[in-house]
């Protein structure tokens, strides 16, 4: 099944990005997922193809208007469409790796997104748009926020990784941040692999990863050790 991902933006050439590149890339070029970038302006009526107007009750900035996109959004996921239509926004639930497998293991997705000081309230309401946040910070636009999610998303579709395996161990799988890294040389300036890793002792490998990542992640992020915490027992 080919995943499929719409986007709605007022800069498609920002699209398919870096998504073009690599993994990702190769995939797009089999077909494992495709991309439609749709230009918002396109759905503007009047003469000048405006799509945002001076915010209502005042202050800084212009809101993209609810009829425009709106009109967009129903010309790329017609009635019968079931994709989950996210909207890339600071306020949004902030993003999380379960979400992305979630949405990975679905058909597809239609992601809005905003520019200037957001999109009018009253469409997220109408097209019950969930909004998604990738982190507490404030960008430009939905754009990098879309490529963000869809990078994530698209790696761990079905055949996209060549190691399959290589998607199960890793950071928030499980809660815990991932172990570090080692390759050759055996020794770098003056640091040497740590010598379990070369020892050849699965079980013992096993143990000291577990411990690397279970301690990194007491340390670093308090908030998912006391989530692995309460999972665990
Ligand atoms: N005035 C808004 C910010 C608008 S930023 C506020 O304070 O909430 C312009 C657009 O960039 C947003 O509509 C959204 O689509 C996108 N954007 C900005 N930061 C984002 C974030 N952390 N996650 C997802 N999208 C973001």
């Amino acid at each position: 099944m080919t995943f499929r991902a719409t986007v709605l933006t007022l800069y498609p050439e920002m699209f398919p990005g870096h998504l073009q590149y690599s993994l990702s890339g190769k995939a797009l070029e089999r077909g494992d997922w495709s991309l439609e970038a749709v230009q918002i302006r396109d759905f503007a009526a009047d003469r000048h193809r405006t799509v945002d107007d001076t915010p209502a009750g005042g202050g800084a900035g212009m809101v993209l208007k609810p009829d425009i996109l709106a009109a967009a959004i129903d010309a790329a996921a017609p009635e019968g469409d079931t994709r989950p239509k996210l909207l890339m926004s600071p306020r949004g639930r902030p993003l999380t790796q379960t979400r992305v497998r979630e949405l990975a293991d679905g058909e597809g997705c239609l992601i809005v997104c905003g520019r200037f000081e957001g999109v009018d309230q009253r469409v997220i309401e109408a097209r019950g748009l969930e909004e998604v946040s990738i982190g507490d910070y404030v960008l430009s636009g939905g754009e990098p926020a879309a490529l963000t999610l869809l990078d994530a998303l698209v790696r761990i579709l079905p055949g996209v990784m060549g190691n399959a395996l290589s998607g199960v161990h890793e950071s928030f799988e499980g809660d815990l941040l991932e172990h570090p890294h080692y390759t050759r040389p055996q020794a770098f300036e003056d640091r040497d692999i740590p010598a379990v890793l070369t020892s050849g002792n699965h079980a013992a490998i096993e143990k000291w990863r577990r411990e690397q990542a279970e301690e990194l992640t007491r340390t670093r992020r308090p908030d998912l050790w006391q989530r692995y915490l309460r999972n665990r027992s």
